[in-house]
């Protein structure tokens, strides 16, 4: 079942079994104010049919992806798996509507990309290792899509943008904000399926997320250390 709905609030998700998806954020906030009403081609039936997909992806991959959880690992352990879930399922996603402009660099940007990949060597490790409580970890997961990600966001602006731009462009891409399970989930499976037989390599995560990491490493060049991960599942 797929949701047309008129609120601004969003834009589109995945329901258990559906998908919603929000015409104000789509396709009329795309156009400024004073044409919002005249001119509805900027937003045409490629792109809504390219975020649906996205949405129908988490519905459909869900059953396979989470078909993996183990409920009798460890704490930590779960906590992974759910991370791995999100970073691959928002990764194939997002292979469906690739973004592009202000957002597509952000996404791509070296100094954004390797901080989530640090993060992602610290907590895993942590969790692994039981040195990171549930409390911790819930908070840090909420951070990223928050304070967290409005500060990469910043900081991609203070190294990219003179100073009297910022605060208008911060306004302006707020949305854009570079979070965590997106970055890593799209920088990771572009690479992969760049490689041989990466496609075939992404069918074998959406049932093993695990082996994302381990694809991912290969698919690196020699001599990029800040770039890879260090955690073993
Ligand atoms: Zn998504």
């Amino acid at each position: 079942m797929t949701c047309f709905i008129y609120d601004g609030y969003g834009d589109a998700f995945a329901l258990r079994d559906g998908v919603d998806f929000d015409i104000y954020s789509l396709v009329v906030r795309q156009v400024p104010e004073t044409e919002r009403f005249q001119a509805h081609d900027s937003a045409t039936v490629d792109e809504i049919e390219k975020t649906l997909a996205h949405e129908y992806h988490h519905v459909y991959a869900r059953r396979y992806l989470l078909g993996k959880q183990d409920t009798t690992a460890t704490l930590g352990k779960q906590w992974i798996d759910y991370f791995l879930y999100r970073i691959v399922s928002e990764g194939v996603a997002m292979q469906c509507n690739p973004s592009s402009g202000f957002k597509r660099r952000i996404l791509e940007d070296t100094a954004t990309v390797a901080y989530c990949l640090a993060q992602l060597n610290e907590k895993f490790a942590g969790l692994k290792n039981g040195t990171i409580s549930g409390d911790e970890i819930d908070k840090w997961s909420q951070a990223n899509s928050d304070q967290t990600a409005r500060q990469l966001l910043t900081d991609y602006l203070k190294r990219n943008f003179p100073e009297d731009k910022r605060e208008e462009l911060f306004q302006l891409h707020i949305i854009d904000r570079p979070i965590f399970e997106y970055v890593v989930g799209w920088w990771m499976i572009t690479r992969i399926l760049k490689m041989p037989g990466g496609k075939d390599r992404v069918m074998e995560i959406l049932s093993s997320p695990e082996k994302i990491l381990e694809y991912y490493n290969e698919s690196l060049p020699p001599n990029s250390p800040e770039m890879r991960v260090t955690f073993s599942y």
